[in-house]
Parts: structure tokens; C-alpha cells; sequence
């Protein structure tokens, strides 16, 4: 998606070859025009597979899965990392260990959100090891929904999520696709056909 990797150019800061900053539209302040364009985007790329519900994690994900669940038409789950007083003890829960803060979370869903009859699109900000959308996976089959794919803003491709989720058969779709971040830069994956 051009607008997201041209933000990418313009505002992302490469922290190491392993960890891209984007603070300045996604994970810190968040520009809303760009998640609508994002919701738009993954509206139109999962148009035709009956999704009944997005499912996230918090807290960078609800922006553009809100957008998304704005243009489809749908409610949006997101996972919560801490077991909330007011979440009750019907709980869908997962292990996910976390790539930035290099610690494990569990995150959790109620059994009121995410039914057996849904068709869950699952969103995330990034996907670098695939941590954290085995673990939202994880959540839908505990519900007994199915899963119609994952959308994901940036894709580390250089990283393992990708294939393994691939390889798992599950659609995954990712907006900007880093090959690298070799020399303090940022180099895009070739797109296919291009
Ligand atoms: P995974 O679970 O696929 O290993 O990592 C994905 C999660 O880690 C995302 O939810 C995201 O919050 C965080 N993450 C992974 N890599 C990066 C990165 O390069 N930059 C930022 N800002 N977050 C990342």
C-alpha cells in the first residue's frame, strides 16, 4: 500500500535490523486519515469473505482494526494483555510472547465476544515472529469460529510469521512488506507482478 509505505520512508525510525519505529502514525500518535485508508484497503481485500468480526490485541491494534470493522460493517474484539476486573472468568485465553518488550503476556477474550458460528478477520500492527497472531489463532479456535485470514499493516518479511502462518494455510495479507532494515534503512519487498 503506497500512502503506508511512503509514511514509513517519511516518519518510521530503524531502531536496529530487527525493530522498525513507527511512533509517529501507529503506535504512539496515530494518524486517522491513514487508518481510514487502512480500514478501507483491508474492507475491500476481505469484501468477499463473510466476516462477522475483527479480533485484535491491544492497544495498537484497535485503530485500524476499528477502521476496518467501520468500512465492513462489523464489531471489533480486541484482546486484552491483563486480566481485567471486570473481565468475569468466561475467558478464552493464550500465551503470547512479546517481540518488543521481550516478556510473556497472556491475553484474554471473553466468551461473550467470539461466538462458534463467526468468521473472524484477525489485524495486527506488525508481524515480525507471528507471536502474537498464533496467539489470537489460538483464541478463535478455542471459540470454535473460523478463521477467514489475518491483515497485518507492516510485515517483517525477513522475519518468520509469515511463513509460518502460510505454511499453516491461513490468508495473510500485509500492506508494506520489509525485506530489510540493513544499514539504518528501510528497503521494501519486490511486489509480485511488479
Ligand atoms: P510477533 O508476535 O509477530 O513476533 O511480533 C508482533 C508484535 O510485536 C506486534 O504486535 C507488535 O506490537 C510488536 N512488534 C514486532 N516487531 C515490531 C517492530 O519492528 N516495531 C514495532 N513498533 N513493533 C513491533
Amino acid at each position: 500500500m503506497e500512502l503506508l509505505e511512503r509514511k514509513i520512508m517519511e516518519e518510521g525510525r530503524v531502531l536496529s535490523t530487527s525493530v522498525l519505529k513507527v511512533d509517529a502514525f501507529i503506535n504512539h500518535q496515530i494518524d486517522p486519515v491513514l487508518m481510514d485508508n487502512i480500514g478501507l484497503e483491508f474492507a475491500e481485500r476481505f469484501s468477499g469473505s463473510g466476516i462477522t468480526k475483527i479480533l485484535t490485541l491491544e492497544s495498537s491494534g484497535i485503530a485500524p482494526a476499528q477502521m476496518t470493522g467501520l468500512h465492513l460493517q462489523v464489531p471489533v474484539v480486541f484482546a486484552r494483555k491483563r486480566k481485567s476486573l471486570t473481565l468475569n472468568d468466561q475467558l478464552y485465553t493464550s500465551e503470547v510472547y512479546s517481540f518488543t518488550k521481550e516478556q510473556s503476556n497472556e491475553i484474554a477474550v471473553s466468551h461473550e465476544f467470539i461466538e462458534a458460528g463467526d468468521h473472524v478477520l484477525i489485524l495486527d500492527d506488525f508481524l515480525a515472529n507471528g507471536q502474537a497472531a498464533l496467539g489470537l489463532l489460538h483464541i478463535v479456535e478455542q471459540a470454535g469460529a473460523s478463521l477467514e485470514g489475518i491483515g497485518i499493516l507492516i510485515e517483517k518479511a525477513f522475519q518468520e510469521g509469515g511463513n509460518l502462518l502460510k505454511n499453516k494455510g491461513v490468508r495473510v495479507e500485509s500492506l508494506a512488506r520489509v525485506a530489510s532494515l540493513n544499514s539504518g534503512r528501510v528497503q521494501f519487498a519486490e511486489k509480485v507482478g511488479a
